[in-house]
Formats: structure tokens, C-alpha cells, sequence
């Protein structure tokens, strides 16, 4: 046990970090009475989620969602985790348009199906914060890039923990969990400006603290393909999983992240990945708008296509095909692989479409790609021949590829990887652009094991007195993901957390 006077602090409930999951569990524990403190490790707050697009999903009804989530999941969850998902999504509106009152902001419906046609995706939806009247993004926040909807959805939460005079404490890290011997948790060490602190957390702790988008060395032991860059933000580090383990906490999903895929700038101080242009994602059996184009075809290091470089919802399983090892050559097929395109192509809209949230990091794409070309992160070949050169691959196979995606394109039939013919243009007119291209992921799904309550689990299935989990660390997502799933889970599970760690003694 650890001795009272020992503390630094006393806290009713400690969050660690403060993206959504990390406010909404510390608004939550603060409205039943609790007195709550967030540490937040970077100079600013709001984590990967002040640059979401700001879409956090709902449905209409509990069950019908329940069945969806169970699909989308499959059996990598438990029906009780799943259940308070879809509970949640349906009070999420009501949620949200209460926070929204802190600063008139409008709150809109829309109905948008499920990314798959599983039971029950036709009755999901989106609710989003749609204005604050005199809000400005860029201005408020010069230091994110992102959609303004995800930073109206952070600043509608930051209003709420100002006016109940939450502390949110940035440039504060917390390096681990304090426990007693029965491993119930007492408090955080934490690293402050003066020094290492140790708060005492009366009730519980919520890690709230993200995933491990911007760890290497952890991703490397769970994901196949390496290096996956990093969409947007490099403070989660995985943090949290440590913390948790250091109790016996269980890991779940793992290797599920949220990606798909995109450019490496050629300047090693841009620390992002930047994501190929988002088109809209379509539902098996659908179709995507019939007016979408998508320029380029992806080739692997032989100089073959190898994947359908437009699936239905591609930040789901966009990166999934980069995983493929070729035990021949000792190396990733796909790693990098390479984006081609033609001039007609090139001219149709901006390539690349950086995000990021770092003080002092920025990268503006060009309207017509030429800075890119300029530059050298797209490059030019003015025939076949001198394509193959920079790809480095045989002139014959580059050739190949090239007449079947052509005819491919004049018959409207991918037959090799079903890309939605509306979507594809002949790679015909040089000069050819060609770019090299990785996986990418925006945000992680695993970490420790919760249950429906948010309690962090052991290996054993306990719960670790005293801790809980929030958001992207320890998502439910463990097998294909429901777009705006994300923030639903830092909502629910947010205010899950924060309650059940307020109300604990
Ligand atoms: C470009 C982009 C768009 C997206 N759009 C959507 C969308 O529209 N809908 C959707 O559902 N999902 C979306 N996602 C995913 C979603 O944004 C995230 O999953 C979600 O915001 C995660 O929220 P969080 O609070 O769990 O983590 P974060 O917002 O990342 O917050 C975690 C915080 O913890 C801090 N932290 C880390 N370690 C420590 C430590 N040791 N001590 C203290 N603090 C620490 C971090 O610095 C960070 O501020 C998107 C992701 C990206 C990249």
C-alpha cells in the first residue's frame, strides 16, 4: 500500500490524456460529483481527435445495431461489450445535442448506411456538429489540420470542461500507473514541468491515452507490413498498453488498425504519411458514385497491380494488402508499392491530402499536383521505358500491366480485381506520374481488454480494480470497422468510464 502522505495530489478521478474519450470521461465523472483532473502529455490538447472528420455514428435502435456489430465484428467481441455500443448509439444524439448547448452549437442527423451490408446497416447514421456561430478551426487551432467538423465536435467538448472548471493539464505525461498490492489503483506518476509527480486518484483512473499510431517498435511486432506511417500525430505511443500490461491486463485486436494508404514526403522532417484523396466509400453490391474517378492503379515491386486500389471503404482495408510477403525475393511484395498514373489523370484533382496535428508541421498539396512534381515526391517518366527505369521493373512486365488495365478500362471490367468500372481511366498519355506509396494508418483498435462497463480486464478475465479504458486504446473493432465507429466509442465508452470511476469506492 502506498502511504498517503506520499502524494503530491489527491484527485477523485485522474484521466490520462485529452482527445474526445479523455474530456468526455472527465465531463462524465465531474457531473456526478467527482473531482477530476486530465493529464495530457502534448503542449496541446485533442490527440488525433481534433483532426477527425467528425462523424460519430448512431442508430435508431439497439438491437438492430447490436446485430450489425456483431457482424462487423465477428466474434472477436463479447455480445455485452457489443450491447452497450449499440445502447449508446442510440442516446448518442441526445448526447451530443445537450454538449452542444455549452456554445449554440448546431447539431445535425444524417441517415448513411453501414460500410457493409450486413442485418441492420440501413438504419445507422451520423450525427455531427455542423457550426458553433463564431467558430473558426484554423484560427482556433493553427497547429491541426484536419476536417472543421472534427474540431467543432473538440471545441463543443473543451466548452464543456471549461465551464465546469476541469484542469487540463498539458505537457504532462503520465509514466505509469501507482498500485497497491492487490493491484488496486491508487494514482499515476506523472511528469510535470518540475519533476515527477504522484497524484492519488481517490476513485479511478480512465486511460484514455490513444493507440500506438505513432510507435514503430510496437507496431512492428503485431502488424506484417513495416513501416506504416502515421496519418496525423505522433503523441500516442502506445503509453497506455504499458501501463495497463504493468497490472496484467489482457491486449485485444492488436493487429486491427484504421488505414489505408498513401505518399512518404521526401523530407524526412514531415513526420506523416499523407493519404491519397478521399473518395466516397460505397456499399458492396452498389457501387460508388458513378461520376468518381480514381486515376491510378497501385503496382508491387514485380510491376503487377495487386490490389483493387478502390475497395468499398477504404480506410478500413485499404492497407490490408500490404501485408503480403514474398518469400522468394525475402522482402514485402508491396512495400513500397507504386502509384501510376497518366497526364489526363494527373490533371484531375490534388493527389495527396495531408493531415496532421504538431505545432509547427505542415504540408499543403497543390491543386494540380505540379509542386509535388517539382519537387520529386511525384515523379515523371515520359514513356513506358523510362516508367519501368524509375519503378525499376522489367520493361516487358511494366508493358503488360499496362495493356490489360487499358483494355480492362475499355471493356468497363476489372476481371482481376473487380475495381468499380466507373471509376477507372486509361493510363495512356504521357508523361506518366509515378509515386512511391505505403500503408497508413489513422488511428489504432487495440489495447486492453474492457468490459461493458469500460473496466480494463486481466488475463484472467478480472477486472483490475480502479481502471478503466476509453477510446481508441482497447477499441472494440476487431475484425472490419464501422466508419465514425471511433468516435461513438469515445463518447460511450467515455462516459461509461468516467461514471463508473466516479462512482467507484
Ligand atoms: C484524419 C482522421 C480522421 C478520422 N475521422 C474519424 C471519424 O470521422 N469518425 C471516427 O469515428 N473516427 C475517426 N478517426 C479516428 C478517431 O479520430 C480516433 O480513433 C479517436 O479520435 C481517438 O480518440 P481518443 O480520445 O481515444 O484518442 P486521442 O484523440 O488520440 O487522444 C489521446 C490523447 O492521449 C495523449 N497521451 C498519450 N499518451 C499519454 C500519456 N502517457 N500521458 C498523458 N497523455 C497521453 C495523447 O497525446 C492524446 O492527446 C479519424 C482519424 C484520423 C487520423
Amino acid at each position: 500500500m502506498v502511504p498517503e502522505q506520499s502524494w503530491e495530489e489527491t484527485w477523485d478521478v485522474i484521466v490520462v490524456g485529452a482527445g474526445y474519450a479523455g474530456l468526455v470521461a472527465a465531463i462524465a465523472a465531474h457531473d456526478i460529483g467527482a473531482r477530476v483532473v486530465v493529464l495530457e502529455k502534448m503542449p496541446d490538447p485533442g490527440g488525433i481527435s481534433i483532426c477527425s472528420a467528425g462523424g460519430l455514428r448512431i442508430a435508431d435502435d439497439a438491437d438492430v445495431a447490436l446485430a450489425y456489430l456483431q457482424a462487423t465484428n465477428a466474434g472477436t467481441t463479447p455480445d455485452a461489450v457489443l450491447r452497450a455500443l449499440a445502447e449508446g448509439m442510440v442516446r448518442l444524439p441526445v448526447q451530443i445535442e445537450t454538449l452542444a448547448q455549452v456554445n449554440g452549437a448546431v447539431v445535425g442527423r444524417r441517415l448513411s448506411p453501414g460500410n457493409y451490408p450486413f442485418p441492420g446497416h440501413d438504419r445507422l447514421g451520423f450525427v455531427y456538429v455542423d457550426d458553433i456561430p463564431g467558430f473558426e478551426p484554423a484560427q482556433a487551432y493553427p497547429q491541426v489540420r484536419g476536417s472543421p467538423a472534427g474540431a467543432r465536435l473538440f471545441k463543443v467538448l473543451e466548452d464543456n470542461v471549461r465551464v465546469r472548471g476541469v484542469p487540463v493539464r498539458v505537457s504532462t505525461p503520465v509514466r505509469r500507473l501507482i498500485a497497491a498490492s492487490d493491484r488496486r489503483v491508487r494514482g499515476v506518476l506523472a511528469e510535470m514541468p518540475g519533476g515527477m509527480v504522484r497524484l492519488h486518484a481517490r476513485r479511478g483512473v480512465v486511460l484514455a491515452c490513444g493507440g500506438f499510431e505513432g510507435a514503430p517498435t510496437v507496431q512492428r511486432q503485431f502488424w506484417p507490413a513495416h513501416p506504416v506511417l502515421p496519418a496525423a500525430f505522433r503523441g500516442n505511443t502506445g503509453d497506455g498498453l504499458r501501463m495497463a500490461q504493468a497490472l496484467g491486463a489482457d491486449l485485444w485486436h492488436m493487429w486491427h488498425f484504421h488505414g489505408s494508404y498513401g505518399f512518404r514526403h521526401p523530407d524526412p522532417a514531415y513526420p506523416f504519411g499523407i493519404r491519397t484523396k478521399r473518395v466516397p466509400d460505397w456499399l458492396p453490391g452498389h457501387g460508388p458514385p458513378p461520376d468518381v474517378k480514381l486515376p491510378w492503379i497501385l503496382l508491387d515491386q514485380h510491376g503487377r497491380r495487386f490490389m483493387n486500389e478502390y475497395d468499398p471503404y477504404l480506410q478500413d482495408t485499404g492497407a490490408r494488402p500490404f501485408d503480403r510477403y514474398d518469400p522468394e525475393r525475402q522482402a514485402h511484395r508491396s512495400l513500397p508499392a507504386w502509384l501510376v498514373a497518366d497526364d489526363i489523370g494527373r490533371r484531375l484533382y490534388p493527389f495527396g491530402r495531408p493531415t496532421w496535428h504538431e505545432r509547427g508541421i505542415g504540408y499543403e498539396w497543390s491543386a494540380d499536383n505540379s509542386a509535388e512534381i517539382a519537387y520529386g515526391l511525384l515523379r515523371i517518366a515520359d514513356s513506358v521505358e523510362a516508367l519501368a527505369a524509375g519503378l525499376q521493373v522489367a520493361p516487358a512486365v511494366l508493358a503488360e500491366t499496362l495493356a490489360h488495365w487499358n483494355h480492362a478500362c475499355d471493356a468497363g471490367h476489372d476481371p482481376v480485381y473487380a475495381r468499380p468500372p466507373t471509376s477507372m481511366l486509361p493510363i495512356r498519355t504521357p508523361p506518366y506520374v509515378y509515386a512511391e506509396i505505403w500503408p497508413v494508418v489513422s488511428n489504432t483498435q487495440g489495447g486492453p481488454v474492457h468490459d461493458a462497463q469500460q473496466r480494463i480486464l486481466d488475463v484472467d478475465g478480472h477486472p483490475i480494480p480502479r481502471l478503466y479504458a476509453a477510446g481508441e486504446l482497447g477499441s472494440a473493432f476487431g475484425h472490419l470497422y464501422l466508419s465514425g465507429g471511433n468516435l461513438a466509442e469515445c463518447f460511450i465508452g467515455g462516459t461509461l468510464a468516467g461514471r463508473n470511476a466516479g462512482a467507484a469506492r
